[in-house]
C-alpha cells in the first residue's frame, strides 16, 4: 500500500516537476545562478515528501479503520452485527491485503457467524417454547385424564363395597329365615354337614332337638295368619334364649323348629327341650290387643355319644322320629330316641 502510495505521489511529484523544469529550461529564469539551487532543493523536498506521505496516509487511514472497527466491536457488543464493516476493496482475495482489511474481513465473517448461530439459537428456543407449551397441554390432557380415572376408581371403589355389601346381605338372606331371623333350613343343613363328622370325630356327644307346635294350625284358622306368624316369631325368641355358644336354632319349615347342641350329652339336651317346652307353655302369646293364646311345642330329641353313626341324616332322622312319638303320644311332651336299641321312650322329667 505504502509503496504504491509512493508511486503515485512520484507521479504527482516530479512528473509536474520534470515538466516545468523542462518548460524553464530555455527560460531567462534558467541563467538566475539560483535557479539550479531551488530546483535542487524543490526536488529534495518533493523526494521528502514522497518518502514521508505514503506513510503518514496510510496512519491516518489505518487509524480511521481502526476507529470504524472499535464502533463495530462497540455495535456488536450492543447486539448489532447486522451493520457489518465497509472493507476498502471487497473483490481482493486478501493475498496482498493488509493486516487491517484482513482482520475487517474476519470481523465481518465473525458477525455473520454470530447472525447465523444467533438465528439458529432464536429458532431453538422458539422451538423450546412450542415443546414446552405443547408438554404444558399434555399435562393439563394427563391431569384431566388422571383426575378422571381418579373418580372412576373412587365410584368402582363404592360400587365394589356396595356389591360386597350387597354379596354379604345376599348370603345372610340365603341363610336365614325372614320371618324369625334366625337360620334356615338350608344353615341348618349345611352347617350340620361341616360340623358333624368334626363333632363325631372328637368322640364327643352330639345332641338334636326338634320341635314342632302343637295344633298350630288351629292359631292360624282362629286368629288368622299374622297371629300365626307372632307366635312363630316368638317360639323362636324363646329356642334361641335358650341357647349356649356353638349351638345353632333353625326354623325348618312351616311351624317346626331344630335346636343343633355341639358337645351336649342326652342329660344335658333334656334340661334343655324341658326348659323350653317349659316356658312356651307357660308363656301367654300376645296375638293382637284383644287376643291371647296359649300354645305348646312337642320335642324329639337323640343324643350321639359315640361313633355309632357318622351320618347326619340318620340323627335328624332318629329326633324325628322322636317328635313324631311325642306327637301321636299326647304332644306338648319330649321323646328321645335312642340310637343303641333304636327305641323312644318320654323323657322323664317332661
Ligand atoms: P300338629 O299338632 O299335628 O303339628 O298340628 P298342626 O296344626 O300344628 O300341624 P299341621 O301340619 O296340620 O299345620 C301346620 C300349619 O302351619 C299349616 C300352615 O298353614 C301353617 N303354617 C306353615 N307355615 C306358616 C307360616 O309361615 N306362618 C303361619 N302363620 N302359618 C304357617
Ligand atoms: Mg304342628
Ligand atoms: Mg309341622
Amino acid at each position: 500500500m505504502v509503496s504504491r502510495l509512493r508511486a503515485v505521489f512520484l507521479l504527482l511529484v516530479l512528473v509536474p516537476q520534470a515538466v516545468i523544469f523542462q518548460m524553464t529550461k530555455s527560460s531567462p529564469l534558467a541563467a538566475d545562478k539560483y535557479f539550479g539551487q531551488a530546483a535542487a532543493i524543490a526536488l529534495a523536498v518533493s523526494l521528502l515528501l514522497v518518502l514521508a506521505l505514503p506513510g503518514l496516509t496510510v496512519e491516518w487511514l489505518a487509524g480511521k479503520r481502526l476507529m470504524q472497527l472499535r464502533q463495530f466491536c462497540s455495535q456488536v457488543r450492543q447486539g448489532n452485527y447486522r451493520q457489518l464493516l465497509a472493507l476498502p476493496n471487497e473483490s481482493c482475495d486478501g493475498d496482498g491485503e493488509e493486516e487491517l482489511t484482513v482482520l475487517m474481513r474476519d470481523m465481518n465473517w465473525m458477525a455473520r457467524q454470530i447472525e447465523v448461530r444467533e438465528n439458529d439459537l432464536q429458532k431453538a428456543v422458539s422451538d423450546l417454547s412450542q415443546s414446552r407449551q405443547h408438554i404444558g397441554e399434555q399435562n393439563k390432557y394427563l391431569t384431566a385424564v388422571n383426575a378422571e380415572l381418579l373418580a372412576t376408581q373412587q365410584q368402582l371403589e363404592q360400587r365394589t363395597t356396595e356389591l360386597e355389601e350387597a354379596c354379604r346381605n345376599m348370603q345372610v338372606m340365603a341363610m336365614t329365615d325372614p320371618l324369625t331371623s334366625i337360620a334356615n333350613r338350608r344353615c341348618f343343613f349345611e352347617t350340620m354337614e361341616r360340623n358333624f363328622a368334626a363333632l363325631m370325630c372328637n368322640c364327643r356327644p352330639i345332641s338334636l332337638l326338634i320341635l314342632d307346635i302343637d295344633r298350630f294350625k288351629m292359631i292360624n284358622d282362629t286368629y288368622g295368619h299374622q297371629a300365626g306368624d307372632k307366635v312363630l316369631l316368638e317360639l323362636a325368641e324363646i329356642i334361641q334364649n335358650n341357647t349356649r355358644e356353638g349351638d345353632l336354632a333353625a326354623r325348618i319349615g312351616g311351624e317346626e323348629y331344630a335346636l343343633l347342641l355341639p358337645d351336649t350329652s342326652l342329660q344335658e339336651a333334656k334340661v334343655v327341650a324341658g326348659r323350653i317346652r317349659a316356658i312356651v307353655q307357660e308363656r301367654v302369646f300376645v296375638l293382637d290387643e284383644s287376643h291371647q293364646a296359649f300354645v305348646t311345642v312337642s320335642i324329639g330329641v337323640c343324643t350321639l355319644a359315640k361313633l355309632i353313626c357318622v351320618d347326619r341324616n340318620k340323627l335328624y332322622h332318629y329326633a324325628d322320629q322322636a317328635l313324631y312319638h311325642s306327637k301321636h303320644n299326647g304332644r306338648n311332651r319330649i321323646s328321645i330316641y335312642d340310637p343303641d336299641t333304636h327305641s323312644i321312650g318320654r323323657a322323664e322329667s317332661a
